[in-house]
């Protein structure tokens, strides 16, 4: 048994409240292999469990974090052994098994990756969950046919966590990247990331009641759904397609078929959480090696666990600016 600090999520009455606290591996779940979490990531459904959502997170008191990398301090199966550095996220982490934002997790076995030789612990929570679903959007598009030559690719929330690495991968790709988002104030540092083109939000708010929109894109990554998604299946260029992940901007949105019947538009799902551990591992692979970015620490701030709560609130207000990297210590 070790003592180890974490963020405690607990439910008073109805009102949640998180702190740092200490706790015990023997209060973790039963599972194969225990690490020693030296980094962790913020990313929105971690600020949906800290808020009550019963959707990611059923019961309480909890510690989030669906992201975690660090070092097996135990291991009850032959893949790893003590020292090996890993990397887990999605399935069940910070969901309803204790997350990321201890400094111990244990696991099934299932969950686990090793460490891609070409990413530290530090760059593979930069990217974190975020950079994971950015890397699988961008895969699905080219799945679909998407090149640089077709043209502009648009990006929404594209400050966020994972509209921040989409830009940056995308442009690292050589597409030319249009990045829309609230925050024109944020303007340089989505051209620093790579951006060619910066599209107020506003911008996609506007024609909802319209069947069909300007034809614009050659593809995009919506990170926020809601009527700006449809409204970019509606401008999408013929035969194009819209990689959908998120959901900030709300879940439901006004449709029609007009898109996809006259255009051959394409809508396509990215679920980063439930795919199986190969898919993850391979697209680890291509994200430390052909896909690597240069400018991981440009896209991040770093923090302690006692600053999570306030970055939760910021997060949860859409106001965060690229990534916020957890240190564990
Ligand atoms: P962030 O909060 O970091 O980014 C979301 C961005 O969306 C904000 O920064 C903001 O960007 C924009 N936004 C916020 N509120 C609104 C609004 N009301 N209307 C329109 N745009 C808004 O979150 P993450 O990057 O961590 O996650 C983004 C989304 O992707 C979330 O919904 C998350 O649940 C989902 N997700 C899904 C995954 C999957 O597997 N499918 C995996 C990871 C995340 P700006 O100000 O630049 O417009």
């Amino acid at each position: 048994m070790t003592q180890f600090k974490a963020l405690l999520v607990s439910e008073n009455e109805g009102a949640f409240s998180a702190q740092v606290t200490e706790r015990d591996t023997a209060d973790l779940p039963v599972g194969d292999v225990l690490i020693r979490v030296q980094y962790s990531s913020l990313n929105y459904k971690d600020a949906l469990s800290a808020s009550g959502n019963r959707g990611v997170t059923r019961s309480y008191p909890h510690t989030p974090g669906i992201d975690a990398a660090g070092v097996v301090a135990e291991s009850r199966v032959p893949e790893f052994a003590v020292g090996d550095e890993v990397i887990v996220t999605g399935y069940d982490l910070g969901m309803n098994t204790a997350g990321g934002f201890g400094q111990y997790i244990r696991v099934p076995a299932a969950w686990v990756i090793k460490r891609p030789a070409g990413l530290s612990l530090r760059e593979a929570m930069l990217l974190g969950t975020a950079g994971l679903t950015a890397a699988l959007c961008v895969d699905k598009l080219e799945q679909a046919g998407l090149t640089p030559e077709a043209g502009p690719v648009l990006v929404t929330g594209a400050t966020g966590g994972v509209g921040s690495v989409a830009v940056a991968l995308l442009a690292r790709l050589g597409y030319s990247v249009a990045a829309a988002t609230g925050k024109v104030e944020q303007g340089e540092f989505l051209r620093q990331l790579g951006a060619q083109q910066i599209v107020p939000r506003s911008e996609l708010q506007e024609g909802i009641d319209k069947p069909m929109l300007k034809e614009r894109w050659a593809g995009a990554v919506d990170t926020v759904g809601g009527d700006i998604l449809f409204n970019v299946v509606k401008s999408l260029r013929y035969g194009a397609s819209v990689a959908c992940c998120g959901l900030t901007a709300g879940v439901g949105f006004k449709a029609n078929v007009m898109p996809f019947i006259l255009r051959g538009a394409n809508l396509l799902g990215v679920d980063s959480v439930e795919l199986p551990l190969v898919v993850k591992a391979s697209m680890w692979d291509k994200l430390s090696v052909q896909w690597k970015l240069g400018n991981l620490e440009a896209l991040a701030r770093e923090v302690g666990l006692q600053a999570l709560p306030q970055e939760i609130e910021q997060i949860l207000a859409g106001k965060q600016v690229g990534r916020v990297l957890v240190n564990l210590g």
